[in-house]
């Protein structure tokens, strides 16, 4: 299958700090096995500048202009970000990589892609910078879908190590974007509990699994199978949003999770394949965490040959889930029944 990738020098430029987990050799080693794959069937996409407007979607003015004045300084925003002078760019280029994305899965006749950015989006609220994040690249998107192609059910699954807090404030009240988040728990940014569920008319469209450390493939293919494919059946999503994060990874020095490239690359069939039931395959990854350079760099292969459909991870069902994710898939479900019938 044909399928689009965002690659771009430019995310190399974004923090200097060659001992700060989120640093550009993360990039530049997936960009590297880029170069070994064949290239059959693969696109490269040129991202642009995502306008303040754009942005301003899910940010506010205040913060954009805030980030902008960055331009050719280090600041520090938060504990853990920092800009260098070409972070501003960076950020920018992070999101219009990814609304570059949007327009050719929406306008063009290849409906799968992945966008290798940084800096990574998913901590980053509508105010303020967080957790190694600046604009929040998903939540934009989303954003982007809903008010240019008038979508309104959109589904975005962030399977990264963490919390995705700015994604899930973002829509926390709209049930036009179904957040769908496993996450090490309690653990940075420490939101993500299952009762938190959504508010108002988006009371439901928030899905918190959380997980105690340990948990492996079949614990991940398990959640996915037994709570994300059951509500995307009911949801039947426009469009597919991942927040695609491999600090879950075995390796990772970050996470307490057992993931490996075959969980990786069994969880993208099955997101695959919900797309493929409900909006034509339309599916967009982009890249948040991940910090073990051979574990990220292997699992991202892992992803883009699953979606060429030359999968080197078929996965075996040899490992069962534990008793704890029984437990929590349980909970969850009990804490959604009244919202989605037949979990
Ligand atoms: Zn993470």
């Amino acid at each position: 299958m044909d399928i689009y990738i965002v690659k771009d020098k430019i995310y190399l430029e974004h923090g200097a700090d060659p001992y700060h987990p989120e640093n550009p050799n993360r990039l530049k080693r997936i960009y590297g096995m880029l170069e070994e794959l064949d290239g059959e069937g693969i696109t490269y996409i040129k991202p642009r500048m995502a306008t303040h407007e754009e942005i301003g979607l899910n940010h506010d003015m205040d913060y954009i202009d805030e980030i902008a004045s960055t331009k050719g300084k280090e600041r520090r925003l938060d504990p853990d970000t920092a800009t260098s002078p070409k972070s501003y760019e960076a950020a920018c280029m992070a999101v219009g990589g990814v609304l570059e994305l949007v327009d050719r899965i929406m306008e063009e006749k290849t409906h799968v892609g992945f966008a290798l950015v940084r800096p990574p989006g998913h901590h980053a609220e509508h105010n303020r910078a967080m957790g190694f994040c600046i604009f929040n690249n998903v939540a934009v998107a989303a954003r982007y879908l809903q008010k240019k192609y008038g979508l309104n059910r959109m589904l975005v699954v962030d399977f990264d190590l963490h919390h995705g807090n700015g994604t899930q404030h973002s829509f926390y009240r709209d049930p036009e974007i179904l957040y769908f988040s496993t996450h090490q728990y309690p653990y940075y940014p420490g939101t993500g509990h299952y009762t938190e569920i959504g508010e108002g008319r988006g009371k439901g469209y928030t899905v918190n699994v959380p997980l105690s450390y340990g948990m492996g493939d079949a614990d991940f293919i398990y959640i996915f199978e037994e709570l994300l494919v059951p509500i995307s059946d009911r949801y039947k999503p426009e469009f597919v949003l991942v927040s695609a994060g491999f600090d879950t990874h075995i390796n990772d020095p970050l996470g307490s999770m057992r993931v490996t490239e075959g969980g990786f690359a069994a969880m993208t069939r099955i997101l695959l394949s919900i797309a493929k039931t409900h909006c034509k395959e339309k599916t967009l990854f982009a890249l948040e965490g991940g910090y073990n350079l051979d574990g990220l760099t292997n699992s991202v292969k892992a992803v883009i040959l699953e979606m060429t459909g030359e999968s080197i991870y078929p996965f075996k069902k040899e490992q069962s889930p534990s008793s704890q994710v029984k437990e929590i898939v349980k909970t969850v479900k009990g804490t959604l029944k009244d919202y989605w019938t037949g979990l």
